[in-house]
């Protein structure tokens, strides 16, 4: 370009100003939409509704808000109350909830993947004797263990589930081995265990399992029954203490898992929800990954986490919508009580509840960490 004139120079100068403004205008989009900082995350940091126990957040303008990775966990929801454990086991449950998210998000910090993390986060649960799932399952009628776990993988939709097994250390292990080595979905009793030990899955004597105060818990149930005569008495009022994970991982897919001892004197080879795809655990990267606890024959007869996705898929519901709706309203009507965790593709978490508390967690790359367990947090 050449400049003959001082007022030609001023003439091109002015044809670059509308191109100076347009360019300053995309920077600042570029900045609004980059990841959020500390400062950005702790603004958009969750609520608990004190009534329904849900959490919900901001939802992201874009995908571009999308966190790198989350990890959702929860240890069983149930009648938990302020002031009812002792200090000290508080902070013990509290401590054994960091684990397991520690354990989680080392997997997914590491570029690994949703269902890694998933089955990651629930192994030290499992471990625990604080949850009712692998080495504190509760106690069937008969006096014995038998434990359910399912796992799946929004990415491909591969699922795999075991139910009533009595030897497994980790059922969400022998769950993923069904998920990965065989041709199906869900095995039972003797033939996953030997299914899970021909794969590599390590096995224990059932006395691993016994836990003085869960057997103790039995034995008040089966007192109750002596006494009024009835042929089953399901525990009132009970705490269900299964486990639970879902991941997001820097791909972009989704996972989760899902592992419990079942409810206290269950009997006849009663399996609950937790093995159960699309009741007690479904994921798919077209909405969500979620992991169910509560009476888990309403989870089924309401196949209440595909009931969550579905709300996603087909009415565009958020996550949060869809499940404060399952959760608290479908569920409540019929006497459902329990809860669910959820992430969806975008990060996005959801923890409803409709008892008065569940042991829950989360973590985002962002940095944002919580971990609760009462209905009223503060
Ligand atoms: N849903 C489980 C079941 O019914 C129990 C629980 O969540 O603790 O087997």
């Amino acid at each position: 370009m050449l400049i003959s004139s001082p007022h030609q120079m001023i003439v091109n100068m002015k044809k670059w100003i509308p191109l100076f403004f347009c360019c300053c205008l995309a920077l600042s989009a570029c900045q609004n939409n980059a990841e959020p900082g500390p400062a950005t995350a702790a603004k958009a940091a969750p609520t608990a509704t004190e009534d329904t126990g849900q959490t919900t957040e901001a939802q992201p303008a874009d995908q571009g808000d999308r966190p790198d990775y989350v990890l959702v966990i929860h240890g069983g929801a149930g009648s938990i109350r302020r002031g009812v454990l002792s200090p000290e086991r508080e902070k013990s449950i509290r401590q054994a909830l960091q684990a397991a998210l520690d354990a989680g998000e080392a997997v997914l910090k590491a570029g690994g993947s949703s269902i890694d993390a998933v089955q990651a986060a629930i192994i030290p649960l499992e471990n625990s004797l604080h949850f009712n799932a692998g080495k504190g399952a509760v106690f069937t009628h008969d006096g014995t263990n038998e434990m359910d776990a399912s796992i799946m993988d929004g990415a491909t939709m591969d699922a795999g589930a075991v139910g009533g097994v009595t030897i497994l250390k980790n059922p969400i292990v022998a769950a993923r081995a069904v998920m990965e080595k065989s041709p199906h979905v869900l095995l039972t009793r003797k033939g996953a265990e030997t299914f899970a030990t021909e794969n590599g899955v390590e096995t224990v004597d059932p006395s691993y399992f016994f836990v003085q105060d869960r057997w103790e818990t039995l034995q008040s149930i089966l007192d109750e029954e002596n006494k009024s005569g009835s042929r089953y008495t399901a525990p009132a009022n009970s705490k269900y203490g299964t486990v639970g994970a879902v991941a997001l991982d820097r791909q972009g897919n989704l996972a989760a898992g899902t592992s419990t001892g079942g409810m206290t004197n269950k009997r006849w080879g009663r399996i609950g929800d937790s093995p159960i795809i699309g009741a007690g655990t479904y994921a798919s990267n077209a909405t969500c990954a979620l992991s169910c606890t509560g009476h888990g024959e309403y989870y089924i007869r309401y196949a209440v986490a595909h009931d969550v996705s579905a709300l996603m898929e087909y009415k565009e519901l958020s996550l949060s919508e869809a499940a404060d709706l399952v959760i608290n309203e479908k569920l409540v009507k019929v006497g459902g009580a329990g809860g669910i965790i959820g992430v969806d593709a975008q990060g996005n978490v959801a923890m409803p509840f409709n008892t008065s508390g569940m042991y829950r967690g989360y973590l985002k790359s962002t940095g944002e960490k919580v971990i609760e367990m009462y209905k009223e947090e503060e």
